[in-house]
């Protein structure tokens, strides 16, 4: 790939459905921050990467003060976040410039792999926006809520799970591309940067994601993801 690479770590969400204190992108995984762990694998995976760092705006003292304490000097560019995540990409692609390949991902995936991203990066030269992809396990059913709030079968309604599958980051894009594509007015049906390039018409490429690339979500995906560190001997 002849482009540079830009790689915006989206961290700007408060993570209420972790049930803690801190927002989980500052919460300890097997003894480094989970933030930590998301900047450290793009690194690895190519070390002439700028980082762009989206977050909380009451937290980026806390950030900063964390990585002096920490001797953590990779060097980023950091944006406060949005309002919604839509809105934390469009502050962050401000400080990318045209003609680099963007890739975004989400602070709260610090087990991504370096070969994702290398694969990544390499396809990019033949792409203009790729997107991992992973197949549905689980059967899957369409209910709905009744007026009690108790799920009920959606009559008529059935899924064809060979043509469902759950789309993960980083996300690539031609930076020049995507900034255009997030010039486009919200709408709450964008929840990842895929949506907002296809709304743009910008195709998309697919590629096979990683099923323990997930996205921290729960105290049970923290403990998850110490297990598989562990497995994978990352500690
Ligand atoms: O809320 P959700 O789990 O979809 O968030 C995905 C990622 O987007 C997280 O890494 C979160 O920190 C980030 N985000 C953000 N700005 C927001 C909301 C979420 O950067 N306003």
């Amino acid at each position: 790939m002849t482009r540079r690479l830009y790689v915006i770590i989206m961290a700007a969400g408060s993570g209420t459905r972790m049930g803690a204190e801190l927002p989980k992108q500052f919460l300890t995984v097997e003894g480094r921050l989970v933030l930590e762990r998301t900047i450290l694998r793009f690194k690895e995976a190519c070390p002439e990467a700028k980082i762009v760092t989206v977050l909380p705006k009451d937290w980026i003292e806390y950030w900063k003060q964390w990585c002096l304490e920490h001797s953590f000097y990779i060097p980023q560019i950091i944006v406060a976040g949005g309002f919604t995540r839509f809105h934390s990409v469009r502050n962050a692609l401000s400080k990318v410039p045209d003609g680099a390949v963007v890739a975004i991902h989400d602070g709260v995936r610090p087990l991504v792999s370096v070969s994702l991203i290398n694969a990544m990066c390499e396809k990019m030269s033949t792409c203009r926006a790729l997107i991992p992809v992973v197949s549905m396990v689980d059967t899957l059913k369409v209910l709905d809520k009744d007026a009690e709030g108790e799920l009920q079968t959606a009559l008529g309604a059935s899924v064809d799970r060979s043509r469902i599958f759950g789309a993960q980051t980083p996300q690539m894009f031609l930076s020049e591309e995507l900034k255009e594509a997030y010039s486009l007015p919200y709408d709450t049906s964008y929840t990842d940067d895929a949506s907002v390039a296809q709304a743009k018409g910008i195709p998309l490429t697919y590629i096979q994601g990683e099923r323990y690339n997930i996205k921290l979500t729960t105290p049970e995906d923290l403990e998850l993801a110490s297990a598989i560190l562990k497995i994978r001997k990352e500690c």
